[in-house]
């Protein structure tokens, strides 16, 4: 056993193993429509320093912690994945909230073990999904254990932060950065802004889930579902596919008699009925709110 686990109880690490520690499927950038600004950014900020660490070191040694921010469904846990993936890296993807609502009791010890684990495994990134809710200012009503997990947390943050020998990384994810407050950005010094899809990015997604699909899209119809789908994220352009794709399911009469065959190519007019059905859940107030913090405290957009 190595020595960082010996005073780490062996059923924390196996529940550690089984529950957070998660093989992502192969995923690659070409996988993640658009967002080739933020790519950029974390090949820099994130693969070449696990990759190279030999080149990153004294004032080019990057910092621990990776703040990913915007609207929910735009990429944000892709992109992490993604990394792990492409640096060969063992991935840690914990939520916060379940952080505090599960392991309730023994949580300040399961952090512990979660961060020796992770220390053995390197290199590892951490994925700590929802990052607002631990590093928020702590509120009254909160349970003492609940507390007591989030210092705990934080003093492993840091410990992290400031090892330079590990190669770990610390990915946080969040939909409300203006939550965070300025002890909570200083653990993430780089902030980078995953934002709703673009035109094109929009009509990458489409087109990648059309490929396996029998359809009679035009180029003309991928150019009028993208001038629709202004404000969608990307998960939403995912569930619109998904509701066009019933379509020609829907039109069927009899279902039990029906081979795949037989099934209509997905068309037009399953997009217009699922625009009808699917619309962009994210605010332009919610937006705004991105870009507000994007201009106060994100990385520049500079190369994009
Ligand atoms: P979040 O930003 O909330 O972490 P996710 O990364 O989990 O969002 O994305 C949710 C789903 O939306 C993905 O599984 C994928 O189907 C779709 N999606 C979001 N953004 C993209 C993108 N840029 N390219 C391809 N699919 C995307």
């Amino acid at each position: 056993v190595d020595d960082r686990l010996k005073n780490i109880d062996p059923k924390m690490i196996e529940m550690i193993e089984n529950e957070i520690l998660t093989t992502p499927q192969a995923i690659t950038w070409d996988d993640i429509a658009g967002l080739g600004h933020a790519k950029r950014a974390v090949h820099m900020a994130v693969i070449y320093p696990l990759l190279k660490p030999e080149l990153f070191q004294g004032i080019r040694a990057p910092p621990k912690g990776l703040l990913l921010f915007g609207p929910p469904g735009t990429g944000k846990t892709l992109i992490a994945r993604c990394i792990a993936s492409q640096a060969g890296a063992t991935f840690f993807n914990i939520s916060a909230s379940s952080l505090t609502s599960k392991w309730i009791g023994e949580g300040e010890k399961m952090v512990r073990a979660l961060f020796a684990v992770a220390r053995v495994r390197q290199p590892t990134v951490i994925f700590i999904d929802e990052i607002d809710s631990l590093l928020t200012q702590r509120t009254d009503g909160e349970q003492e254990a609940t507390r007591r997990i989030k210092t705990e947390f934080l003093v492993q943050l840091d410990g992290c932060g400031t090892s330079s020998e590990d190669r770990i990384i610390l990915l946080g994810a969040t939909n409300r950065p203006q939550e965070l407050d300025e002890a909570a950005r200083r653990r993430f010094p780089k902030r980078l802004l995953v934002p709703l899809p673009d035109r094109a990015g929009r009509r990458t997604i489409v087109a990648n889930m059309m490929r396996k699909q029998v359809n009679s899209l035009t180029d003309a119809h991928m150019d009028e579902i993208c001038d629709q789908t202004n404000g969608y994220s990307g998960a939403d352009m995912d569930t619109l596919c998904r509701e066009a794709a019933y379509g020609p399911i829907r039109s069927i009469a009899d279902i039990t008699t029906v081979s795949v065959d037989d099934v209509r190519p997905i068309a037009m007019e399953d997009f217009a009925y699922a625009l009808t059905q699917v619309r962009p859940s994210v605010s332009p107030k919610d937006l705004e709110i991105h870009i507000e913090f994007n201009k106060l405290y994100g990385m520049s957009v500079a190369d994009g």
